[in-house]
């Protein structure tokens, strides 16, 4: 089938149900590869990065295209997990980006990237020309690092990492706990989206047990040896949780403790490290972590199983035309966060629309900020700010921090909330 220019941005702005009906092919000489921007992946990255191209340049035809009809937020999946929120309340459509911003939503998983025609082939057989192409997939979970854990296990010793059934599983294991039970949490080795994210998560399933439980005991084997905000986590615990006494409701066995899971025995359920095995009632199992297939796929990724980009415009450094924002890139010292992909989606958009315009573009800089609850009422936070010199990501000397060690922490949890109100509007309201 043929499609006018006309036709094809109809079908776009047609419902789902229509959009998808049909086998529909754009042929390979489209007449109208002008403006136009394919983005691949709704996540904050993706969602951010097509409002502000379309809030820089309305003419420009911005195609949003996601596999999940609404999103479920990293950020506050923690809450959920300890009770401080709906995960109703943590979950966003995309129909203020449709209806406000004008975007085209194509609720479709993209297959392949054809580099050469610049086409994107999308499972439900809809082809989509592009100028320019965004692709961030997020992170995706290594199935292939922990000896016996597969996406069947995670039925029984959930990873929770993605909100939605995974962390309803993971919760309820945890109510139907009896008191004096043992949970696991094991930590992978760096990167993963959100630094702070599993410690956060210890210690809010550690406010859990304190409340309902407090009998029980929190074990959290960890492939590092120290982590982001180390500190302030300990501080926190030890003012909350007992740390370090012999009621301490947390126990954290590091990586050069011999803290890194290797396995699973899922009969025993218990996991395995160097230092033998270990059972437990709950077990949450956090796997090392990749780039999203079809970055891997589409020979975006290095060796590190990341990809690497010029962040001065994000393209990648592999394929000409395609940029990658968000927690796939290698954007080092920036960490893999919803604020970094913000950030990081907010340049690219200003590189791609200088670049459809044949503008220059230059001097970027970028800001990360991540809050963390050690319970409801105890929040702590860390912020940098970046530039871009020799073409690289460097942090700017002095422009950051973390929360001072006399400050009101009661104060610092009411500003993650907000934050967290922030965040999600920027990028989905
Ligand atoms: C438990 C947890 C807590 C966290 N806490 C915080 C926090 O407090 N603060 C913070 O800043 N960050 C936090 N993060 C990290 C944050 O969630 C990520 O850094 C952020 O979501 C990255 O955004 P992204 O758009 O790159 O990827 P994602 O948010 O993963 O979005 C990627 C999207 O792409 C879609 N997709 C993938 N492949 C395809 C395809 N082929 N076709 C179509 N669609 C596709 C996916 O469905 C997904 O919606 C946390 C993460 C977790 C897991």
């Amino acid at each position: 089938m043929s499609l006018s220019r006309r036709d094809f941005l109809a079908l776009l702005a047609a419902p789902a149900s229509m959009a998808l009906s049909g086998c529909v092919t754009i042929p390979e000489q489209t007449p109208y590869r002008g403006k136009q921007v394919v983005i691949i992946g709704g996540g904050f990255a993706g969602a951010t990065a097509a409002k502000y191209i379309k809030r820089l340049d309305a003419s420009i035809e911005v195609t949003l295209v996601e596999e999940q009809l609404s999103y479920s937020t990293g950020p506050a999946n923690n809450w959920v997990l300890g009770g401080l929120r709906s995960l109703h309340s943590i979950t966003f459509n995309y129909r203020t980006l449709r209806e406000k911003h004008g975007i085209h939503l194509v609720p479709d998983t993209a297959l392949r990237i054809d580099p050469v025609r610049k086409i994107v082939h999308l499972k439900k057989g809809l082809i989509l020309p592009y100028e320019r192409l965004i692709v961030a997939p997020g992170a995706e979970l290594r199935w292939d690092s922990i000896d016996g854990y597969s996406p069947q296990v995670t039925q029984t010793m959930p990873h929770a990492w993605r909100a939605g059934a995974q962390i309803n599983l993971l919760r309820a294991q945890l109510l139907s706990m009896k008191d004096g039970g043992t949970v696991i949490i094991s930590i992978p080795p760096p990167p993963y989206g959100c630094p702070t994210a599993p410690y956060e998560r210890a210690s809010l399933l550690a406010h859990y047990l304190k409340q309902f439980k407090p009998k029980s005991k929190l074990l959290i084997f960890d492939a590092q040896d120290d982590f982001a905000l180390q500190n302030l986590f300990i501080e926190g615990w030890q003012q909350l949780y007992g740390f370090g006494t012999e009621r301490a409701l947390i126990e954290r066995i590091a990586g050069n403790a011999g803290g890194e899971v290797k396995g699973v025995n899922v009969s025993q359920h218990a996991i395995v490290t160097a230092n033998g095995e270990q059972r437990a009632e709950v077990i949450n199992i956090i796997p090392p972590q990749q780039a999203g297939l079809i970055a891997r796929e589409q020979g975006l990724t290095d060796v590190t199983g990341w990809c690497p980009v010029d962040p001065l415009s994000w393209e990648s450094s592999t394929v000409p035309n395609i940029h990658v924002i968000g927690d796939a890139s290698l954007a080092s010292p920036m960490p893999k966060s919803a604020f970094a992909a913000n950030s990081q989606a907010k340049s690219c958009a200003m590189a791609v629309v200088a670049s459809l315009n044949a503008r220059a573009f230059s001097g970027p800089t970028w800001m990360n900020t991540c809050y963390s609850l050690l319970s409801p009422h105890y929040g702590i936070s860390t912020t940098m700010v970046y530039r871009y010199r020799n073409a690289q990501i460097a942090q700017v000397a002095q422009a950051g921090g973390q929360t001072p060690a006399e400050s009101n922490k009661q104060l610092e949890a009411v500003y993650a909330d907000s934050w967290y109100n922030n965040i999600t509007q920027e990028a989905f309201g």
